[in-house]
């Protein structure tokens, strides 16, 4: 059981680029740090979906990712944000056939109305586990 700690500003800028892209999912990288007990986002980066499909699923821009890696500076790469237009903030099932074992996965529902709801989950063990709220 580990515990989310996601600054206001940090949830402040997914939501935003949440609503930005509706009613396309948008997708990019937390940077931060983890550990047995808790989930550290210091930083996000914005990245491109080039999924085909972009209203459901997304597929980060690999540019995205390795820009991501040189500009770390000092911070893990500890997993992904992506938003879900119209859906709830739960792990679809291609979120399942793209996860990551370790890796932290925030999603943000977004509806027409600009309203969002975050959560964020660690994949371990081959499932989704809601990370507790701080
Ligand atoms: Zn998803």
């Amino acid at each position: 059981m580990r515990f989310l700690f996601l600054p206001a500003g940090v949830r402040d800028e997914i939501e935003r680029e949440a609503r930005r892209g509706y009613p396309y999912e948008v997708c990019g990288l937390l940077l931060g740090h983890v550990d047995a007990t808790r989930v550290d986002v210091r930083r996000t980066l914005l990245g491109r979906n080039i999924h085909s499909t972009p209203r459901t699923a997304f597929e980060l821009d690999p540019a995205s990712v390795l820009a991501a890696l040189d500009g770390a500076k000092g911070l893990d790469v500890v997993g992904f944000f992506h938003s879900h237009p119209d859906r709830p903030a739960w792990p679809s099932a291609a979120d399942d056939q793209g996860a990551w074992e370790g890796a932290v996965t925030v999603i943000s529902a977004v509806d027409v109305h600009g309203a969002c709801a975050t959560r964020g989950f660690f994949f371990e063990a081959g499932g989704f586990h809601e990370l507790l709220a701080r």
